[in-house]
């Protein structure tokens, strides 16, 4: 199976920017052609171009490799066959073919285009024109690469990884996804998992002050000044910035369920889509968390993480597990982060709640209420003395150890943990 590895393109040199800019700028062309000659079919009822036509009309024309252009086409011709699936089955969505004029388009380079060399990467330009060379050393089983903007170029590179080698066990288990809880894991087994999701919301909310605050001092600016591009990249900077540490902690904890799933001998794993839940009005504050709630994300991740394991995994709408009594079965809203039934006096952790009450929806059983769970955070979100110094007490000492080998005596001074460790693991046993 493949996964994406991607890598930053930090202190480029002025000249190497214009240039991937221009490369992005050619792409945008490429598709802009396309938009243009689909346009011109509709319009005038004929025939829509194919995949032949588009080369045709595409071949030769800008200064790219000739695969890059083809992908582009290929990308084209995708998207137009999802709008049009969209708009035969979901008309009330109005779905628009392609029509804006884009400026820039990610560049794509096939695997066989892709040239490796010891510590750089080769990326062909065409005949004739001299290629892009990064100062990158890939993996040897790297293959196709993308150069994309994302607040700053990246290099996206697809990596061929392999599967895991055990085989599954028989447990089932459901995860219920949630804004401030990541993640609640269940299975049928007894055993129960909560990830939280509050450094990843902590995350956002200092974002939206930041790029709040230097907005305010940009609209002093005329605009396009040289203080107001100053400001420009200070705010792409904490964009880049904070979509990096989200990114990070989203992986860390999908990686947290999945280990837990692994070590509990998971087979089959439900995911809880909670789509549907934007569309209720629950006021301005509110509206705002849910909006950068990206569950679609942590649902991709899972997914592809189980399948890395060997677990198979499926989605399905949660609708209604969370205010269903997981004992007797009354409906009502929670209130708190403790579920409360109020007729048959049942308390229990919130996400949990949703969690075991899939597992009926999901596969017909009713589960008991796990009498304990484990609590993990994906990570740290302060790194140094001082957070380290909150957390050390939590850390074992052979993890201190193990990080710093040379430095044991203060404890105040061990250096935090490697991000990527799990670091707190409270087992809390819930009265009942
Ligand atoms: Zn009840």
């Amino acid at each position: 199976m493949k996964t994406i590895h991607i890598y930053r393109l930090d202190h480029l040199s002025p000249a190497l920017f214009e240039h991937l800019r221009e490369v992005q700028m050619e792409a945008a062309q490429v598709w802009n052609l396309c938009v243009s000659l689909h346009k011109e079919a509709r319009m005038s009822h004929t025939r829509w171009p194919g995949r032949n036509e588009l080369q045709q009309a595409t071949k030769g024309r800008c200064a790219l490799h000739s695969q890059s252009v083809q992908m582009i086409v290929h990308a084209f011709l995708a998207n137009i066959e999802t709008t049009r699936k969209l708009r035969r089955e979901h008309p009330e969505m109005r779905m628009k073919y392609p029509w804006r004029e884009k400026r820039f388009y990610p560049v794509h380079w096939p695997a066989q285009a892709v040239a490796l060399e010891k510590g750089r990467v080769i990326l062909p330009m065409g005949r004739g024109r001299p290629s892009i060379v990064l100062p990158i050393a890939l993996p040897d089983n790297a293959g196709a690469c993308t150069l994309v903007w994302n607040y700053g170029f990246e290099l996206h590179v697809c990596v061929e990884t392999e599967q895991a080698a055990q085989a599954p066990g028989a447990v089932q288990a459901t995860v219920d996804l949630g804004e401030i809880q990541l993640a609640a894991v269940s299975t049928n087994a007894g055993k129960a998992l909560i990830v939280t999701g509050r450094g990843i919301r902590s995350l956002k909310r200092g974002r939206a002050k930041q790029i709040g605050q230097i907005t305010r001092k940009q609209s002093r600016c005329s605009k396009h000044s040289r203080r107001w591009k100053k400001l420009q990249r200070a705010k792409n900077k904490v964009c880049r910035r904070v979509e990096r540490r989200v990114r990070d902690l989203r992986h860390k904890a999908s990686r947290q369920v999945i280990d837990f799933c692994v070590k509990h001998q998971v087979g089959t794993l439900f995911i809880g889509n909670p789509h549907g839940v934007r569309n209720k009005d629950s006021g301005r504050h509110h509206n705002g968390r849910m909006s950068l709630w990206e569950y679609g994300k942590d649902i991709d991740y899972l997914t592809h993480k189980s399948t890395q394991a060997r677990i198979s995994c499926f989605t399905g709408s949660e609708r209604g597990t969370s205010s269903r009594c997981p004992r007797c079965g009354h409906k009502h809203k929670p209130k708190g982060r403790t579920w409360v039934c109020r007729k048959c006096g049942f308390r229990g952790h919130r996400d949990l709640v949703g969690s075991v009450n899939m597992h009926q929806d999901a596969f017909g059983v009713h589960l008991k209420f796990p009498r304990s769970f484990t609590y993990l955070r994906p990570g740290l979100l302060k790194t140094g003395k001082r957070s380290s110094r909150e957390d050390t007490p939590l850390v074992s000492q052979e993890t201190c150890c193990l990080e710093q080998p040379t430095a044991q005596p203060r404890i105040a001074d061990t250096v935090s943990p490697e991000i990527g460790s799990p670091v707190r693991v409270v087992q809390k046993p819930i009265p009942f």
